[in-house]
């Protein structure tokens, strides 16, 4: 084992391991202290090592991609909310960026091994997984735990090695290359999107084991202290308040929404006592109601097809007669999460994680599915088999959809009568992607590849973002999504940027250049898009800040002011303004722009959304009646905040050498130099 001693004092290590799977070696670099500066740690460092070392061109599932996993800046530094890890690599899905995070605690314990991120080459000729402590590395045969699901892999090495170790896996999903697969931790917690365990599958990786103990030293610890100090207090008040809030309170809510046709200022206050009672389950009956979540495959009103009886079924109450204790993630003092355990019934589950909104929606009002014992036993499997939810939730829909228009039939799906809510039908075709059985296996690589393979006018039902399948937010509801799924380097992501996050984050309190934030009162305001540009690019730009220091995005929704900036300077050093962090987040969005340019991606016509995303024709009723995005005007507003061509996306080359990035430009601009 190659050994590792630097010490740190600054939130990272200034050092990373590279993994050769194809010669099996492994080779610490050390890091300059200035990239950190530049790109933070998290995502942004993964950016910065697959810009300088990915090769263009390279195929998602062969041995050149490059798989990175990386630990945030605040990570295991004391600084609350800060447990998440990202992971980086060339999706499958959308053949560009591809990036997925997750919470749980194996980003802490893989920095306590003396590195800030974990790159992978190459691939194995034979199973192997990764063992890392702060002594070294070691790749060692995974044989006997392929095939296992990936619960029962982490049992498993959890029993070779002990308790106080932290794994991430890839179930059988990842195994047979899914490009909707997803990574595990904990067991159930899956870094989900941009089918990234696909790619760990196509390098026979099975898993990394993390057993480090060493503690990041960071500038001022007294300070991160006191920062956090402050801000749990300040988070810590009106929980009793908590006892009012019901399911019918929250549907009542959603219908006020709908009726009233206002968008209100998101109350982060209230999203915090949400979070704490319930999580994310908390709005799946107000957001189905309201017109946030999309149903019947994106073609279906709520109120009518999916209507609040229904919809309360598989809502914030019905879930939590299951929960039998709370779960938060490492550092956390909110605790979203939960335990579920289903004791009789169909389909018993003698523990669980709390089932989020996404997937309620993805197999619930996208399938018009209210059986909750199912869904739940569709999440377990889904956790088990390491797959995305949301992808899979996507593929589901859009099966049924050419099911009900004669584009499949009973022959196609080996007698499965896939018709909107029918659950032993939905049960059996995930069981069938899972395992790439029949119609499953075309399935399992998104809708878009699935409709290409179909034929037959499929298309139309294929509903998805530049190859993504679209998450579980509306953007006829807030636009703000919409421009985040067609503009972001990961389309089809709804974390980066909307109208939601900018009021639930304060954006325009934080940050000078926000100032002109539009106050989004009226349901006429939010469809203007002369005004949009520089509020998203400014929540865009946080975001990145976020996953550069590996910070949960509920830490800073939920009021409380949390202080990113502040502790980033206090762990790293010096004494950087917010506006000056946001440099650092515009950089470090510069660089998965420029990375999906490189591969020859254009994402206006690339990632074009889906004409049902958009209002393409209007629905004729519910609360998006009459309404069609204007996606040029808001891609147009987007691209001229971020100096991006306005037809190609491609940032300008005087802003790349501004924000130092001038060695991008050359790529970027190689036929117009000859
Ligand atoms: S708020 Fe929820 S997702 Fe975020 S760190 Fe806490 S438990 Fe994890």
């Amino acid at each position: 084992m190659a050994e590792n001693n630097r010490p740190s004092g600054k939130g990272y290590w200034g050092r990373i391991l590279w993994v050769d799977l194809t010669t099996r070696r492994t080779v610490y670099e050390d890091v300059a202290d200035g990239v950190y500066e530049k790109f933070l740690s998290g995502a942004g460092l993964g950016a910065k090592f697959l810009w300088d070392r990915q090769k263009a061109g390279a195929h998602p599932l062969g041995p050149e991609n490059v798989l990175g996993f990386t630990t945030g800046l605040l990570t295991d530094t004391g600084a609350l909310f800060a447990g998440r890890f990202t992971v980086v690599g060339k999706s499958p899905l959308s053949g560009g960026w591809g990036e997925a995070n997750a919470g749980g605690y194996f980003s802490p314990w893989l920095k306590r091994c003396g590195i800030d991120a974990l790159f992978f080459s190459g691939a194995a000729d034979a199973p192997v997984y990764l063992y890392i402590d702060e002594r070294g590395a070691e790749l060692r045969e995974a044989a006997d735990l392929w095939g296992l699901d990936a619960l029962d892999t982490e049992i498993r090495l959890k029993e070779r090695y002990g308790p106080r170790v932290q794994v991430a896996v890839i179930g059988p999903a990842g195994e047979k290359k899914s490009c909707i697969a997803g990574i595990v931790t904990d067991r159930g917690r899956l870094a989900a999107r941009s089918g990234l365990g696909g790619v760990m599958g196509s390098k026979n990786l099975k898993g990394i084991v993390a057993a480090g103990t060493r503690r990041v030293g960071v500038a001022d610890r007294a300070q991160i202290n006191r920062l956090s100090k402050e801000f749990q207090e300040r988070i810590s008040g009106k929980k009793g308040l908590s006892r009012f809030l019901t399911d019918g309170l929250l549907g009542t809510l959603g219908k006020i929404t709908r009726r009233s046709r206002i968008f209100p200022r998101q109350p982060a206050d209230l999203w915090r006592l949400l979070l704490r009672k319930y999580g994310t389950t908390a709005i799946t009956a107000m957001s189905a109601e309201s017109g946030d979540s999309p149903i019947k495959n994106w073609g279906g009103v709520g109120y009518l097809d999916f209507p609040l009886s229904r919809s309360q079924k598989i809502g914030a109450e019905a879930v939590r007669k299951y929960e039998v204790k709370k779960y938060g993630c490492f550092s956390c003092p909110l605790h979203c999460g939960g335990i579920l355990r289903v004791a009789d019934g169909p389909f018993p589950i003698p523990e669980m994680h709390k089932i989020e909104y996404e997937t309620l929606c993805a197999f619930g009002s996208l399938l018009l599915l209210d059986d909750l014992p199912l869904i739940l036993k569709v999440n377990d499997l889904l956790n088990r088999a390491g797959l995305d939810s949301i992808s899979c939730g996507g593929a589901v829909a859009f099966a049924i959809e050419c099911f009900e228009n004669g584009i499949l039939t009973r022959e196609d799906s080996d007698g499965l009568e896939l018709r909107w809510g029918n659950g032993p039908a939905i049960l059996g075709l995930t069981e069938k992607i899972i395992a790439r059985q029949g119609l499953g296996d075309i399935l399992a690589d998104g809708v878009k590849r699935a409709a290409a393979r179909i034929g037959r006018g499929a298309e139309r039902f294929a509903v998805h973002c530049g190859g993504v399948e679209p998450p579980m937010h509306d953007p006829k509801f807030d636009p703000g999504f919409g421009t985040a799924y067609a503009c972001e380097a990961a389309p089809g992501r709804h974390t980066t940027a909307s109208y939601t996050y900018l009021d639930l984050q304060f954006l325009e309190k934080k940050f000078q250049q926000a100032r002109k934030i539009p106050a989004l009162t009226t349901h006429r305001e939010k469809y203007r898009t002369d005004n949009k540009g520089e509020a998203l690019a400014v929540n865009t730009f946080y975001k990145m800040l976020i996953d550069g220091a590996g910070v949960c995005l509920f830490g800073t929704q939920i009021g409380g002011n949390y202080p990113l900036t502040e502790l980033l300077n206090a762990a790293a050093g010096g004494h950087r303004t917010p506006d000056e962090y946001l440099l650092v987040g515009e950089r470090i969005g510069l660089l998965r722009q420029a990375f999906n340019l490189r591969e020859g991606l254009q994402p206006r016509k690339d990632f074009r959304l889906h004409p049902r995303i958009v209002g393409e024709p209007a629905l004729a009723k519910g609360p998006a009646k009459g309404i069609t995005l204007d996606m040029e005007g808001l891609t147009d507003g987007y691209y001229k905040a971020l100096h991006w061509e306005p037809a190609t996306g491609r940032p300008e080359r005087g802003h790349l050498s501004a924000l130092g990035l001038a060695e991008v430009v050359p790529v970027l601009y190689r036929e117009d130099n000859h």
